[in-house]
């Protein structure tokens, strides 16, 4: 069942019933693509309407982020829960495991996504990494031919939004595989290139605060989530 907030139709899914539609993508017959859109990419999307179809579009629109939570609260069609990218990204490995199937890592500074692959076979024995490839390139068709050429099953697309929407959106013809994620930043993160926030901190739901603190030139962009929560609030007393 899908949950309007603001224009982006996210699916009301516990992370359980998540991985259990990722599976059934994976085993599909088409490329699949998955979008995890935070309080920012959905303010973002509020503005361009072209971004918000993509999203739309999507085979899975996950809520990544406590900003739209709260903002589906705020407009009274809660959803289940937060479902972040990063999350979603690695519990879904156990199943590639299971499954036998080829994940493709792509974005992220050179190097980063190598060093994700070593971090993830070290916790994961049986996962089979079929290729890496960094974020900064200039031909696109020629990433999607080494993707296709590795035989990936998923790929996992780290270029930033809405770069990584725009990406598996344009290619999702082409691409030979059978579900892709767009991840933001989960390589580095995986990597450890990047540092999650404390747990203490994600329980307290400051995961921003503390990538604020660590990278203030986000603050521009930060701003919208504020302004994503003004957005319901104003839409919220619109309608009673
Ligand atoms: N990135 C990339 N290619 C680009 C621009 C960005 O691979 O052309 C990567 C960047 O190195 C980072 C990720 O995309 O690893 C975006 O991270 P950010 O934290 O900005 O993503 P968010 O999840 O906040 O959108």
């Amino acid at each position: 069942m899908k949950t309007d907030v603001l224009g982006v139709q996210y699916d009301n899914l516990t992370m359980a019933e998540a991985l259990a539609r990722g599976r059934e993508l994976l085993t599909g017959d088409k490329a699949a693509y998955v979008v995890t859109p935070n309080a920012e990419m959905a303010y973002e999307a509020l503005h361009d309407e072209e971004f918000c179809r993509v999203l739309n579009e999507a085979d899975l629109v996950l809520p990544d982020g406590a900003g739209v939570v709260l903002g589906a609260k705020i407009l009274k069609t809660p959803l289940k829960q937060k479902v972040a990218g990063i999350e979603f990204a690695q519990n879904m490995l156990p199943v590639y495991e299971e499954l036998g199937s080829r994940l493709y890592l792509l974005g992220s500074k050179p190097g980063v996504a190598e060093q994700a692959a070593e971090k993830l076979l070290q916790e994961h024995s049986k996962l089979c990494i079929c290729g890496t490839a960094d974020g900064y390139f200039r031909d696109e068709d020629e990433v999607v031919r080494k993707i296709n050429e590795a035989n990936a099953d998923a790929l996992y697309v780290c270029l930033g939004a809405p770069k990584q929407e725009y990406f598996m959106y344009r290619h999702r013809e082409e691409l030979n595989v059978r579900l892709m994620a767009g991840l933001g930043g989960t390589l580095d993160g995986i990597a450890g290139t990047v540092k999650r926030a404390p747990r203490w901190m994600i329980r307290l739901q400051l995961e921003w605060l503390y990538r604020l603190i660590k990278e203030p030139r986000r603050f521009g962009r930060m701003l919208r989530l504020p302004k994503f929560v003004f957005a319901a609030l104003k839409k919220r007393m619109k309608g009673e």
